[in-house]
């Protein structure tokens, strides 16, 4: 090939690609193992001789094809929560972590959001822990619904799920949790078990130009605000000062 080989390429591959995985199948006219070894060396999947049998090319791209889909499943696996289907704590907390390092950079606001939902030990010791699930299942899709295409959403733990609002003041952070708690109490929820009602407190914190916190500060913050919301009587939103 010219400008580059094969070799190179695999390692240019490697180390520019780190989102998903790319499978690579090196087809060569050089066929020595010692070849063979350096391709895989630098990052090939896997490696055929010219010249080729077509029907060893098409079984070898389907073994590539199994891999790439295990992987692409595990890749899931390892940032969705499997009960809500929004991000897990570990992603959301990575989320805002860049986050806060982008703000840092291009300045403008970051907003944290903490929602928990009100009484829920009550839902599940009235209804059951089934129930408690479509509940909490229903809300993180409630709350997804009303955020911009560029808000993350993600469970921390238990019934405590966190939004990451990037370029987002104090205004727009009020005006928008505003809208996530109306619409997770807008009306109950249908479950096999009755109609439930459900709803959040949300504690808001907000990095604003020239402060210089961590996403562990800013996730405090916002756990005392969301502290207050509870004590002022749930159902409501408070913006840490
Ligand atoms: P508060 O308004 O003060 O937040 O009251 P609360 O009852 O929501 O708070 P508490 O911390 O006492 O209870 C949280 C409950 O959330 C207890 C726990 O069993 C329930 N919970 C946490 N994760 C899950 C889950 O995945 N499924 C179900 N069904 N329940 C869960
Ligand atoms: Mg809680
Ligand atoms: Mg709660």
């Amino acid at each position: 090939m010219p400008g580059i080989d094969g070799i190179d390429l695999c390692r240019a591959i490697r180390t520019n690609r780190k989102d998903s995985y790319t499978y690579l199948i090196m087809l060569t006219s050089r066929s020595e193992t010692e070849f063979a070894v350096e391709a895989m060396n630098a990052g090939a999947d896997d490696f055929i001789g010219k010249p080729f049998h077509p029907g060893e090319l098409e079984a070898r791209v389907r073994a590539g094809k199994r891999i790439c889909e295990l992987e692409q499943l595990l890749r899931q696996k390892a940032i969705y929560d499997a009960l809500t289907g929004i991000y897990n704590r570990g992603a959301i907390i990575d989320i805002l972590d860049k986050a806060v390092a982008r703000q840092q950079r291009d300045h403008g606001g970051l907003t944290l959001a903490f929602a928990d939902l009100d009484h829920f030990k009550q839902v599940n010791d009235v209804h059951g822990h089934t129930a408690g699930d479509i509940v909490l299942r229903e809300v993180a899709r409630r709350m997804g619904q009303v955020l911009r295409p560029y808000d993350s959403l993600g469970r921390y733990g238990g019934e405590e799920l966190m939004v990451v609002l990037p370029g987002c003041e104090a205004n727009s952070a009020l005006e928008i949790a505003e809208r996530i708690r109306k619409n997770v109490c807008a009306e109950p929820i249908a479950t096999d078990f009755g109609a439930i009602h459900a709803s959040v407190s949300i504690g808001l914190a907000v990095l604003s130009e020239g402060m210089r916190s961590t996403y562990g500060d800013l996730i405090q913050l916002a756990d005392r605000a969301l502290y207050v919301a509870k004590n002022e009587g749930r159902n409501r939103v408070f913006l840490a000062a």
